[in-house]
């Protein structure tokens, strides 16, 4: 028996096509919304339709930090298993961006040409896609404090998850970062019937000595002392427990162990299932977090079946994702761009640079809506690891003076600091106040990237503002 076609949503991705074609014509390119805004008010349910017709279902990747990362490793691993992947990409992770990037894959009559879609979505828009798209896989990565003006208090976070994940199928597995004690009370909440694989990070050399004032939620949920940790590695993540002893971190499904950090070039480690070392990755992203991201990536592939010598193979080629440490050539110096958003993901961008040998610093704030109206988060950041920093330090953007107030009582002298408010010029000066074949370092929030990169496709450094940069 044939089916028969769905008019409302075949109007609905009619809709979208041509919207994507008018936004094209216009010169608005990736990243846009409009065609998936537009769909959805022909047809609400677009996006779970499409999601029930891929033949091996959806994985909905979430977390406050490292979700784009995590969703594009994931995706590459699929994608090297054999498997046609549809991956909604950087700054599309609300519902109409998902509806967008669903309607870009599918036919008009609405076949999508995918085996697979690895979906990461923002922490607002999490329970509302689960229920859409009814993934048969979930993947958290982890619960900061982040954009305080848009989602409210961690907590109210946390409790709109629990919901979501109260009301998701049984047979659903959901894997999840142990080493964050939040997700882990969300997990030991989540209904019966459900597959837990916690990953976490094994011993490694590279703890830190106590919580920064920018970790959150550190109460234990049973009972609201504060957790200790055995080991400490990013913002509030690590080898919790409570010290009244009726909680700790659960024994994680996988592990990454022999975890070495190669600077600014990368990480590597192994992947362990349960005590068995069983994969090697190396991947060229850098950062304790990122060793986060990749496992989170490998423990959900192989989870899925995927062996393992295509995890390693992926992961060693994979490039980072728009703005998550891209290398760029300006004027003969290496650029490094690293897009900081909050008080956590940001100090590991800050761990990271301050570990590296020193090289110019640019730190470009914006707050406009995609940023965050609020910049006191630049207050939670613990830009102190600056203060000795022993190459030139430069701010530009809307909140540059905020930035150059900021980085005065982190005890940065004000001689040090040069305000250059229009980015393009300071891209340049950052550039050449490096030596040539040498590094400097771009730090924007998100719209700040976004100018940071329309100038250096303005100086024919980049190829395309949205795409990737080359690997180099
Ligand atoms: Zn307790």
């Amino acid at each position: 028996m044939t089916r028969l076609p769905d008019l409302r949503l075949a109007a609905a991705l009619a809709t979208a096509k041509g919207t994507y074609r008018a936004t094209q014509l216009l010169g608005r390119s990736g990243g846009t919304a409009l065609p998936g805004l537009a769909a959805e008010r022909v047809d609400p349910r677009l996006i779970g339709k499409l999601a029930a017709r891929l033949p091996e279902g959806v994985i909905v990747v979430a977390g406050t930090n490292g979700k784009t990362t995590t969703a594009r490793m994931l995706a590459d691993i699929l994608t090297t298993a054999g498997k046609t992947v549809l991956n909604n990409g950087a700054g599309s992770n609300l519902s109409r961006g998902i509806a967008a990037s669903f309607a870009r894959r599918s036919s008009l009559l609405g076949r999508p040409d995918a085996d697979i879609a690895v979906i990461e979505t923002d922490e607002g828009a999490f329970p509302a896609v689960v229920a859409a798209v009814r993934p048969h896989v979930i993947v958290l990565n982890n619960l900061f404090r982040d954009q305080l003006d848009r989602y409210g208090e961690l907590n109210s976070v946390a409790s709109r998850w629990k919901g979501a994940l109260a009301a998701i199928a049984p047979g659903t597995t959901l894997v999840f970062d142990a080493d964050d004690p939040t997700l882990c009370a969300l997990a030991e909440a989540a209904p019966p019937g459900i597959t837990r694989i916690p990953f976490g990070l094994g011993p490694h050399a590279y703890t830190l000595p106590e919580l920064t004032h920018a970790a959150d939620a550190v109460l234990c949920t049973k009972c609201g002392t504060p957790l200790a940790y055995h080991a400490l590695s990013v913002g509030h993540l690590g080898d919790w427990y409570c010290p009244t002893g009726d909680n700790a971190r659960p024994p994680p499904a996988f592990s990454a162990t022999n975890i070495r950090l190669l600077g600014m070039e990368g990480v590597a480690f192994s992947v362990s299932r349960g005590d068995v070392p069983f994969c090697d990755v190396t991947t060229s992203v850098p950062g304790l977090y990122n060793v986060y991201n990749a496992l989170g990536a490998s423990a959900a592939a192989v989870t899925l079946g995927v062996a393992p010598a295509t995890v390693t193979a992926a992961l060693r080629t994979f490039v980072a994702p728009f703005g998550r440490i891209e290398r760029v050539a300006l004027r003969g110096r290496r650029l490094t761009l690293a897009l900081i958003k909050n008080p956590t993901g940001a100090n590991e961008v800050l761990r990271l640079v301050t570990t590296a040998p020193p090289a110019p610093l640019l730190l470009c704030i914006n707050d406009l809506i995609a940023d965050g109206r609020d910049v006191s988060w630049l207050w939670d950041t613990d830009f102190e690891m600056l203060a000795d920093y022993a190459a030139p330090i430069s701010v530009s953007g809307i909140r540059a003076l905020d930035m150059a107030i900021r980085l005065k009582y982190a005890g940065v002298a004000e001689s040090r600091i040069t305000v250059v408010p229009d980015i393009a010029d300071a891209l340049v000066a950052v550039a050449e106040d490096a030596a040539a074949g040498s590094d400097a370092y771009v730090l924007p929030t998100y719209t700040a990237m976004l100018a940071v990169r329309e100038a250096l496709h303005t100086f024919g450094a980049l190829r395309d503002v949205w795409a990737t940069a080359e690997r180099r």
